[in-house]
């Protein structure tokens, strides 16, 4: 991943930065299958999210772990890992760039996901090492539990106590 050219690498970025990435695309034909139907990439939700569920309230993001850091949280001066995932590596080379990049895509991750709460929303973080084939059906299966619970309780009770992170 370090040894590609820049070119290559900005292609690459462009690919993974695209709204249709694979991952994402098997949540949403589950959530359809399973009878939620939703928005996506909503332009009037400031940090536009994946997925919008309105009868849960809740907000689905699919992240890839290695530009989105899964297990890495952003501790207000460094990043700092709080689980291990083996596919969010480290490259060799370029150090500072990755480091840059990197602690930037959490800082903006974490910073959405506050203001989200903040507004009642829902929030569910779905990684994409939990929708490879052997641990998809346990991540969706998760989703849906999750969902229907909010979809129960989202008139009555209080929103936005946590972000919920599965699939890991
Ligand atoms: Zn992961």
């Amino acid at each position: 991943m370090d040894t590609v050219s820049p070119d290559t690498r900005s292609r690459m970025m462009s690919a993974i930065r695209s709204r249709d990435t694979k991952p994402e695309v098997l949540v949403r034909k589950f959530l359809w299958r399973e009878g939620w139907r939703f928005r996506v990439c909503d332009r009037r939700i400031e940090g536009h999210p994946d997925i919008v569920v309105p009868r849960a309230h809740a907000l689905v993001e699919v992240r890839g772990c290695f530009w989105h850091r899964h297990g890495w949280t952003w501790d207000g001066r460094k990043l700092v890992q709080e689980a291990v995932c083996g596919d969010a590596t480290w490259p060799k080379s370029n150090r500072a760039f990755w480091n840059g990049k990197f602690r930037k895509n959490v800082k903006r991750d974490e910073r959405h996901e506050a203001l989200w709460l903040e507004a009642g929303w829902h929030v569910a973080v779905l990684w994409t090492c939990g929708l490879v084939p052997a641990k998809r059906d346990k991540t969706l299966a998760w989703l849906a539990k999750k969902l229907d619970k909010w979809s129960l309780r989202s008139a009555a009770a209080p929103r936005g106590f946590a972000v919920t992170r599965g699939g890991a």
